[in-house]
């Protein structure tokens, strides 16, 4: 299948992809030295160990870089370092397809086994394809009550639609990865490789150690991202704030190990409060019943998709996350920054 360069070059699992692959393993990656040094590069630019991207020049080099990739993440057998780059892959495609026009997104989609279709406007998708999706189910913005839904077919906008094809994205390699974890545990590899892949995991570790694990941390309000104080403050007057407001805020405070009790204070001033209810949904967010899964916080990008985050200054221009946000103020006010956590602070007293 001939396959535009562009389209390969910036999405290297398209359909017909690995008619490129021709002869490479992670055995005998060694042999191909250029492509081991670019997957490296990749993992490290993608994972932040790096500044330097990777200078790939065409889709070939592209669809060998990003297998390489996979395959020597998959070796690391470490789930944190695979689940990161899983994540860091799908917020590269997510990038990738918001300069492309909408029309593109379906040849990306039906390459993750989405069926879809586009009138021009928005797209839709049949119920039954959609139930089968898998790893949306962690987003706000992708579930069922969100998305217009009309005689067995729901509705999406450009925006919610790219936003679903980078979860799907992210659950197939994440998958994959996980899946060659077992397969290639006893793969002979080259020292040069082996030195590859250990300086990776190395770096990671190191930079993981180094960052502030923001749930054995106390609460600090001061320093919340100004979304949660926002959304906090306006259940404190009594205001009836949006569903996804609500969850945002409860995800958060559970992500920062509060316990079920001191989350509820949070909500005993909104409107509609029944404490038997509130306990239940926050117990099913913190994974405590039903089926165990405890909900993640959503991505800065999603909160402004759904209109929830409140501000585009100082942090939070570039933000990611809101757990992020948070992180970040407490190094900066453990260095002694008065004006840590004060993003947007005079837009909403
Ligand atoms: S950028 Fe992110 S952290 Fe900042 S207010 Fe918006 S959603 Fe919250």
């Amino acid at each position: 299948m001939v396959m535009a360069s562009e389209a390969l070059k910036k999405y290297p699992f398209l359909i017909g992809a690995d008619t490129y692959l021709v002869g490479l393993s992670l055995s005998n990656l060694d042999e191909f030295p250029r492509i081991l040094e670019l997957a490296e590069n990749k993992i490290r630019f993608l994972l932040r160990l790096s500044k330097l991207p990777p200078n790939i020049n065409d889709k070939k080099e592209s669809v060998a870089v990003f297998t390489a990739s996979l395959a020597m993440v998959s070796f690391t057998n470490n789930r944190r370092l695979i689940r990161s780059y899983g994540y860091a892959l799908s917020r590269e495609l997510e990038e990738n397809l918001a300069m492309d026009s909408p029309k593109s997104y379906l040849t990306v989609a039906s390459s993750l086994g989405m069926k879809a279709g586009y009138d021009g406007q928005r797209f839709d998708m049949a119920l039954v394809d959609y139930l089968k999706l898998k790893g949306i189910d962690n987003d706000p913005a992708l579930m069922l009550p969100q998305l217009p839904l009309k005689r067995g077919t729901i509705y999406l906008s450009p925006n919610v639609f790219r936003l679903m094809i980078s979860r799907v994205f992210r659950w197939v390699v994440v998958d994959k990865m996980e899946s060659q974890m077992a397969e290639l545990r006893h793969a002979a590899l080259s020292d040069r490789v082996k030195a590859a892949i250990n300086s990776i995991m190395a770096d990671f570790s190191k930079k993981k150690g180094l960052e502030v694990d923001v749930s054995s941390l106390s609460p600090v309000e001061s320093l919340f991202p100004p979304c949660i104080k926002f959304w906090a403050a306006e259940m404190n007057k009594g205001v009836n704030i949006p569903h996804q407001a609500r969850f945002l805020v409860a995800t958060f405070l559970i992500a920062l190990d509060m316990d079920v009790d001191e989350v509820l204070n949070y909500f005993k001033h909104t409107p509609d409060y029944d404490e038997r209810i509130a306990r239940y949904q926050i117990e099913d967010l913190a994974g405590e019943r039903g089926s165990g899964k405890k909900y993640s916080v959503p991505r800065c990008d999603t909160l402004r998709t759904l209109g929830v985050c409140v501000c585009r200054e100082g942090l939070c221009t570039h933000m990611s996350h809101p757990l992020l946000y948070y992180r970040i103020s407490i190094e900066k006010k453990l260095k002694g920054d008065k004006n840590a956590g004060t993003d947007c602070a005079k837009s909403f007293p």
